[in-house]
């Protein structure tokens, strides 16, 4: 599933860089997943990026945005299309 960034985000800015996906934007007042771009960085890493450098730890599976890993992968393929 994509992630989602709580209201607990503190707006560091750490984990916008580490998305391989440009899935993570800055807003006000908290940074936002874009859900379409979000493959739970599956397709580039083992694990979520961002989830690893946050400060914070606000960064969630987003319950109305439930995926599995074929989904992911797909939505991964799609992507590198875009590229
Ligand atoms: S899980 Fe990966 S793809 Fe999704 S927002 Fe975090 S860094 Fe980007
Ligand atoms: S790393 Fe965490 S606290 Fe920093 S901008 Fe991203 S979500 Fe917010």
């Amino acid at each position: 599933m994509a992630l989602l960034i709580t209201d607990e985000c503190i707006a560091c800015d750490a984990c916008r860089e580490e998305c391989p996906n440009e899935a993570i934007e800055e807003n006000d007042p908290i940074y936002i997943i874009d859900p379409d771009r979000c493959t739970e960085c599956v397709g580039h890493f083992d694990e979520p990026q961002c989830i690893a450098v946050c400060p914070v730890d606000c960064i969630i599976s987003d319950p109305d945005n439930v995926e599995n890993i074929e989904e992911l992968k797909f939505k991964y393929e799609k992507l590198q299309e875009e590229e």
